[in-house]
């Protein structure tokens, strides 16, 4: 096939801006943060479910606490008034002795809900720690989930660009070529499954590596500058010593 040496030269730079377009999609596939992501976002999951957990804990804790509380205001009031009437009948021993035994009830059963709602509280000192700690856990994971993102998108748009960059170079050079050239080319490299071109190299092909015989390369000598492959079919390019 016929082709100038500004052609070839054209043709090298192409296949070159095809493989740095092509590594950088693949490249994009291959970053590791799509699935570090995954990770993170079901860690998160497991924290945050422990996290509501631990709250429901707390909340469950503080309902009792709110409920032994209301029962001890009662009893206070209670015992205001069992007092009142001691204070106020006269002379009636045994009404006085039974408000005096009430009385003690109530006090036994305060100074009871005294003990529980101490324990009550220590134990809800003791899971809001727990549950501090479950929020940092969660507001450390979800800047981590953040991080990987950022860098991802980061990472993907460079790939991404430096693809569009090398693909927008290949149309403006794709205009300067024959479109026989060109066919051939991309022909090829449909093939080949990505690289359309190699070089006759002390007589092998660049890319398959295959060591063509003599008679052949009389042929390719014949058909030079530019041919194809016998092995692999990539558009071959024969320099003329
Ligand atoms: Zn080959």
């Amino acid at each position: 096939m016929q082709a100038s040496a500004d052609e070839l030269k054209i043709l090298a730079r192409i296949a070159d801006l095809d493989t740095a377009s092509t590594r950088a999609e693949k490249e994009i596939t291959q970053l590791e943060q799509p699935a570090k992501i995954d990770e993170i976002r079901a860690k998160l999951e497991g924290v945050k479910k422990k996290r509501a957990e631990i709250e429901a804990m707390l909340k469950a804790a503080q309902d009792k606490f709110d409920q032994l509380a209301e029962e001890d205001a009662d009893l206070e009031k209670r015992a205001a008034e069992v007092q009142h009437k001691i204070d106020t009948t006269e002379g009636d021993h045994r009404i006085i002795g039974s408000l005096t035994a009430d009385l003690a009830a109530i006090v036994e059963r305060r100074e009871k809900l005294d003990e529980q709602m101490t324990e009550l509280d220590a134990k809800s000192d003791e899971i809001s720690k727990v549950a501090a700690q479950a929020g940092q856990a969660v507001a450390q994971i979800s800047a981590t989930e953040q991080g990987l993102i950022k860098s991802y998108k980061e990472q993907a748009g460079e790939l991404r660009s430096a693809s569009l960059t090398a693909q927008d170079e290949k149309k403006q050079l794709s205009a300067k070529l024959s479109s026989e050239i060109l066919q051939a080319y991309e022909t090829a490299r449909k093939a080949a499954g990505g690289i359309g071109l190699a070089h006759l190299q002390d007589a092998s092909c660049s890319v398959c590596r295959t060591q063509i015989d003599e008679n052949k390369l009389l042929q390719l000598e014949a058909e030079a500058p530019l041919t194809n492959c016998p092995f692999c079919k990539r558009l071959l390019i024969v320099d003329k010593e």
